[in-house]
């Protein structure tokens, strides 16, 4: 009884369509046959083709009748499958892709196409999660090694100051507390940049728009560089196409991008000779470029360069100090300006190219 009411429950729309299908057959077996004396009583019917035409239409409606039946029954049971794999999927909280597929039931393939495409979004956006959950464990790692570096170094400094305060000579102490110092400033550097990156990575972060001239602005960001590039022969120029180019942005951060651009160009643009600053109005946008000569970025670095704490080799070993967080702010606050950055590199020139709009809406 138990295992009778058992395959009733498994079999059920199997049971139900074998039952409907016979019903159907006998149906139209039966309509067939009693209409086959109406049949022969139509001129040119005679009694044995009457009869060949009868079995033929028995066989063609039957067969019919099952074929119909059987693809009917196949549609209703691809349904049912879907139903139970994502009732399984949605108990396991799965992304799966289903697999099979429902070619006879086009409406239940439609279905299986859909939950395969929010399957692959829901697994994109999970995958997303992971990489931010894993580049936020890198993040904190690679900042607190950055703070711990200088902060070792400084306590350290200090502790020698104040362990042996008798002993010191005052040169020796001026040394310490001066070294503490030049330590200090590099942890400040690094949290004003990490302050400063964390604003462009903010979604609700407020710009605050005003229309300036670059030409101004340029003019006015080269001035503060004067005396270095003196210092180090470098001829800084500029040129805007129009002269007159007015741009609507966030100017303290517009000037954040150019100065992390131009210190840049002066730093690691060893043997430069010139820096120079250029913006072409391009239809509603303008194109700004930060251009040097000297050595030149290794174009297996030239991508990676705008990521966070991305350094090239050259430049880690080498005493320029930097956080590796000086493009990839240059990238955010760009970004938060509906513009791009790229940069381009050779043996002769290294660019960093802005694209952005004239107006933000
Ligand atoms: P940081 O200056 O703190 O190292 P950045 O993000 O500003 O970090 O720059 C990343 C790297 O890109 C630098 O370490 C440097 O090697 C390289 N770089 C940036 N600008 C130039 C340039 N104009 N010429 C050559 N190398 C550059």
């Amino acid at each position: 009884m138990k295992n009778f009411a058992l395959l009733l429950k498994h079999n059920r729309t199997k049971i139900y369509y074998a039952v409907v299908t016979i019903l159907l057959l006998l149906l139209f077996s039966w309509t067939v046959i009693t209409s086959i004396p109406m049949i022969i009583t139509v001129e040119g019917f005679s009694n044995t083709i009457g009869r060949w035409f009868m079995f033929v239409l028995l066989i063609v409606g039957d067969v019919g009748i099952l074929s119909w039946q059987y693809v009917r029954w196949r549609q209703t049971e691809s349904i049912l499958r879907l139903i139970r794999h994502l009732q399984r999927m949605a108990d396991e909280n799965s992304d799966g892709i289903i697999d099979w597929r429902a070619d006879y039931a086009p409406k239940t393939q439609a279905l299986i196409n859909v939950s395969n495409q929010i399957a692959k979004n829901t697994r994109q956006i999970r995958e997303e999660e992971r990489q931010s959950e894993r580049s936020k464990d890198e993040m904190i790692t690679n900042i607190s090694h950055d703070l711990r570096t200088p902060l070792t170094a400084i306590i350290g400094y200090l502790g020698l100051v104040e362990m042996n305060a008798d002993v010191l000579s005052p040169a020796e102490r001026a040394k310490y507390i001066h070294t503490a110092y030049d330590k200090s400033n590099q942890m400040k550097v690094l949290v004003e940049d990490l302050f400063a990156f964390s604003q462009t990575q903010a979604h609700d972060a407020v710009l605050n728009m005003t229309t300036l001239s670059l030409g101004d602005l340029f003019a006015q960001l080269l001035a503060s560089y004067e005396i270095e590039a003196q210092e180090k022969k470098i001829e800084l120029t500029q040129i805007t196409n129009p002269e007159t180019i007015m741009l609507e942005a966030d100017s303290d951060k517009l000037a954040r991008v150019l100065m992390n651009l131009i210190t840049n160009a002066m730093k690691y643009g060893e043997g430069a000779t010139f820096v120079k600053l250029t913006a072409q109005v391009k239809d509603k946008t303008v194109e700004i470029r930060v251009v040097n000569d000297g050595a030149k970025i290794p174009s297996k670095d030239i991508v990676d360069i705008f990521g966070r704490f991305y350094r090239v080799e050259s430049s880690r070993n080498s005493k320029t100090g930097g956080t590796g967080l000086g493009l990839a702010i240059v990238k955010g606050i760009i970004e938060q300006h509906q513009g791009s950055v790229f940069a381009t590199s050779d043996d002769d020139l290294t660019s960093f190219i802005v694209t952005m709009p004239l107006k933000q809406h």
